[in-house]
Parts: C-alpha cells; structure tokens; sequence
C-alpha cells in the first residue's frame, strides 16, 4: 500500500490521490463498484449523465463515476423518496454533485429539456451513458404493439435525442464520451425478443454511425454489449421466458440464460462499470464505434 501510495504522489496531482483514496475506501468497505487502473482514471471536473440509473447497472455506473470524482446526473423511474436517498447517498459518499432528473425516456421533449437543464448548471454533458432500457418476451405473433413500441422509443430512439442535444457542447469542448449500454443482443438474436433485438441492433449502428461523426472532435462512441446480468430488468424477464417455452423458471436461468454463458456465470454489474470507467478515461481515446461484448464468452459461439 505504501508503495502505491508513493507512486500515486510522485504521479498525480493531490487532489487525483484523495479521490483514489477514497475510491479504495469504498472498495475496501465492500462497494466493488470500481477498479483504479493505477490512477490513469480520474474524472474530477467532467459531468456524466446516466439514463437509467435509479437501478442495475446504471446505477453501478454512476456510482464508479461518482467514485472517480464526476459530477453525475442521475436519471430513471421509480419512489421518489428511494431515488432522493441515493442521490444524497452518492453525492456524500465521494463529494460531488449529485443531481436527478425524471425525464421519461420515451418523451423526446422530456429528454431535450434534461439535457438542456446539465448543460445550463455543469456547461456541457462530458459523459453520456444510455442506460435506459426495457424488455418484453413474447413470439412475435404475440408481440403486443404497443410494447414494440415502447421497447423502440426507450432503448433506441431515446439515444437518438440525448446524443442530438448533448454532442454540440461536447464538440465545443473539444471533449467527449458517450457510452450505449448494448447488449448480446445487439450482436446476436434469441427468439421471442423481436422488440428488444432489433432495438439493441440498431443501437449497435447508432454507435458506430455517430462514432465516425464525432470522431475528429475528440468525442468517442462506444457500445458495451453484456450478456445476462443479473439485475431487475432480467429477474422480471424470467417468469415471461418460462412461460413462452413451457418451462420452469429454474430451467430459463440453467438452459436459457447462462447457457448461453460459456463462463456459466452471470456478468455482474461491477464488470461492466468498470468498462464504463475505462471507456470513459483518457486512455481510451484511440477506441471509439466499437462493440465490446462483456458476455462470459456468449457471442464468441
Ligand atoms: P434495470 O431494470 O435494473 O434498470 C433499467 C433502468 O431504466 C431503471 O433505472 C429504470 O427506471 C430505467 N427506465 C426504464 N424505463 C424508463 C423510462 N421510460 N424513462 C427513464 N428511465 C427508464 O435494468 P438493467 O439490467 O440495469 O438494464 C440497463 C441497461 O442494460 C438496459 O439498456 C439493458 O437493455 C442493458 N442490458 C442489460 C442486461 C442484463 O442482463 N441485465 C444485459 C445486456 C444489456
């Protein structure tokens, strides 16, 4: 430790090795929401906005940010008083500014005026992450419309509107990332997930589409694909896979979702954070319209 703790001072400046600290305070009391790659990661002075991030792994995401010293907008449904504690929760655990903004991802007017409202308090949405999603499980001809719908809006073209409105500041800034939580499923089908594949496809092309139009401004685009993690999201999914085969929910986990997984292991949360943080890091500048499966070896198939 003392080792480390010469290297960081020889290394960085102050105030980079009391934010590492106090990352590895968190890490040591059991957080396991971040990894420090030798103090290269240190995101003190930048926002990062997180849709999706009152639960599963946006909420992981904005907390490794938080631990990296961003300052974090906070986004996502459910009990407002639930939401209110985490964000005061964050906002003391690592010192930064915590905000929340209830913007409904299917709303476009809803999305420009959230974003709108970072760039007036923070200057520009540095970090973008979209996160929000939501799933449906049926055969096709089962497939209700409006879920097809809602599944498109929330998980497609919501990054659609948040990318418009935030990448004017970041190109003024000369600074930028922007994070698409993708999935597998953006890289292969399973059935009875029209809705969510082709949504998941098309944020895949989404990525390396504005990925190449940003990219002589310093702006990276990057899609991380995980397989199954175990979050809300999937638990809600098992009942409706079990039914829509015929089988039990004990066998949807065994013969669906992690067979899936050569690993045999659900990917958790704190990997795909830690993605997030790199993706996020200055070191990361050279990768940008890349899909970068965290799949336990799913789509290696
Ligand atoms: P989750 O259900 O735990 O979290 C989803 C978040 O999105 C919640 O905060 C929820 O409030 C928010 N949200 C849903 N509808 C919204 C709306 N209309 N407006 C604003 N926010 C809304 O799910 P998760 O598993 O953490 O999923 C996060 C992302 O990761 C999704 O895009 C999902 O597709 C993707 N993903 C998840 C897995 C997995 O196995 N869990 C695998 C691959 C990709």
């Amino acid at each position: 430790m003392q080792a480390l703790l010469i290297f960081l001072r020889r290394n960085l400046p102050v105030l980079h090795v009391a934010s590492i600290w106090q990352a590895y305070g968190k890490i040591r009391q059991g957080t396991d929401s971040v990894v420090i790659y030798c103090g290269a990661i240190m995101l003190k002075g930048k926002t990062a906005l997180v849709t999706g991030s009152t639960s599963g792994i946006g909420r992981g995401i904005a907390e490794a940010f938080a631990a990296l010293g961003a300052n974090i907008v906070l986004n996502g449904l459910g009990n407002a008083a639930d939401i209110e504690a985490l964000r005061a929760k964050i906002a003391s655990d690592y010192n930064v500014i915590v905000r929340y903004d209830g913007a409904d991802m299917s709303r476009a007017a809803e999305i420009g005026a959230m974003i709108k409202k970072a760039g007036d308090e923070f200057g520009a949405v540095d970090i973008l992450v979209n996160n929000a999603g939501i799933q449906h499980v049926a055969p096709i001809e089962e497939f209700p419309a409006e879920k097809w719908d809602a599944i498109i809006a929330i998980n497609l073209t919501a990054s659609f509107h948040t990318i418009r409105h935030a990448l004017p500041a970041m190109k003024r800034r000369k600074w930028g990332r922007i994070i698409n939580l993708a999935s597998a499923h953006s890289l292969v089908a399973s059935p009875f997930k029209s809705a969510y594949v082709a949504a998941k496809h098309g944020l895949a092309g989404l990525t390396k589409t504005v990925a190449l139009e940003a990219a002589a401004f310093g702006i990276t685009v990057n899609a991380i694909c995980p397989g199954y993690v175990l979050t809300p999201l999937v638990e809600r999914q098992i009942p409706d896979t079990a039914r829509a085969r015929g089988i039990s929910e004990a066998q949807v986990v065994s013969d669906v979702l992690l067979a899936a997984q050569p690993t045999k292991q659900f990917v958790t949360i704190a990997q795909v954070a830690a993605l997030a943080s790199y993706l996020a890091s200055d070191s990361a500048a050279s990768i940008t319209g890349a899909l970068l499966p965290v799949d336990g070896g799913w789509t290696a198939h």
